[in-house]
């Protein structure tokens, strides 16, 4: 990883954490008092936006990664460990994107769900899964229609509540649907067919588009490249008319602007989506990425 922004040392944190455990072992189930609304606690900003759109004042919605932050990197702080404690539902991605959780979910009397639940993952050709799925507006629809049923679940039968998150759910997805179909006319229109990445975070986005990706770091967003890997970046850029290079709002462009420097390709900025980036919506910055990748 080129950047890291607040990073805390693991000592410290699992010091502050183990504190926290006990304080937080000592509480039962957390009950909202009368007037107050429930806590439901994500862990991406893509999970925060998409919840909050659909809760739609119902509930007090927390993302734990904060702004500006390495998302795959994150290590929970004593705040969040108080967080999943008193949140009545945590929503989580899975598939590898925030296992930093099962450090702390064992402290919440919540119901923690499964944002990705039965959506097919994408299984690297080295056996990792990729976390990204939130990145693609196709496979975004399944994990609204998640989080939709989770808050159906949670508000089973409160009055108005079923109708709200219902209504908003079919909102939203009906926003993402028509993104989607952005996705596949512009593409094809501007014959996109190689983008190259700061890291492998348009996964889902090349399986769901019939394009390809090549990241210059892995989904882990570690592996800053070598000399070696650097020239033959260099070469495929050439080779393959690349003239994008897509590189991260949080994340340092010097690899990238080295890469378009020797390629005469032009460095556009892209959003991961996994921690908030310059107050943009998700929706927002999902047109944003199509941009960059498209004209
Ligand atoms: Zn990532």
């Amino acid at each position: 990883m080129t950047k890291r922004i607040l990073k805390i040392t693991a000592v410290l944190t699992l010091l502050c954490l183990s504190a926290a455990l006990l304080a937080a072992c000592t509480g039962g189930k957390p009950q909202p008092s009368a007037g107050q609304k429930p806590l439901i606690v994500t862990t991406t900003d893509a999970l925060y936006e998409i919840t909050r759109d659909l809760a739609g004042g119902l509930a007090e919605v927390s993302c734990l990664i904060p702004p500006g932050i390495e998302a795959h990197d994150y290590e929970p702080t004593p705040g969040d460990v108080e967080r999943v404690r008193t949140a009545s539902l945590v929503i989580r991605n899975g598939l590898g994107m925030d296992d930093w959780l099962d450090k702390i979910t064992g402290a919440t009397g919540g119901t923690v769900v499964l944002a990705t639940q039965g959506l097919t993952p994408i299984v690297t050709p080295e056996g990792a899964t990729d976390p990204h799925i939130w990145m693609s507006p196709k496979s975004a629809i399944g994990v609204c229609e998640n989080v939709r049923d989770a808050l159906l679940a949670f508000f089973d039968g409160a009055a108005g509540a079923i109708s709200t998150v219902t209504e908003n759910a079919a909102e939203l997805i009906s926003l993402i649907e028509g993104v989607s179909a952005q996705y596949s006319e512009r593409l094809g229109e501007f014959g996109v067919d190689t983008i190259v990445t700061s890291h492998d975070a348009f996964g889902y986005v090349a399986r769901d588009y019939g394009i390809r990706q090549v990241p210059i770091e892995n989904i882990y967003a570690e592996g800053e490249p070598s000399a070696r890997q650097m020239a033959e970046l260099i070469d495929f850029v050439i080779a393959n008319n690349v003239k994008v290079i897509l590189s991260e709002f949080t994340f340092s462009s010097a690899v990238a602007d080295t890469l378009a420097r020797e390629t005469g390709a032009e460095v556009r900025t892209v959003y991961t989506m996994e921690a908030a980036e310059d107050n943009m919506s998700y929706v927002t910055r999902l047109l944003g990425n199509l941009n960059a990748m498209c004209g």
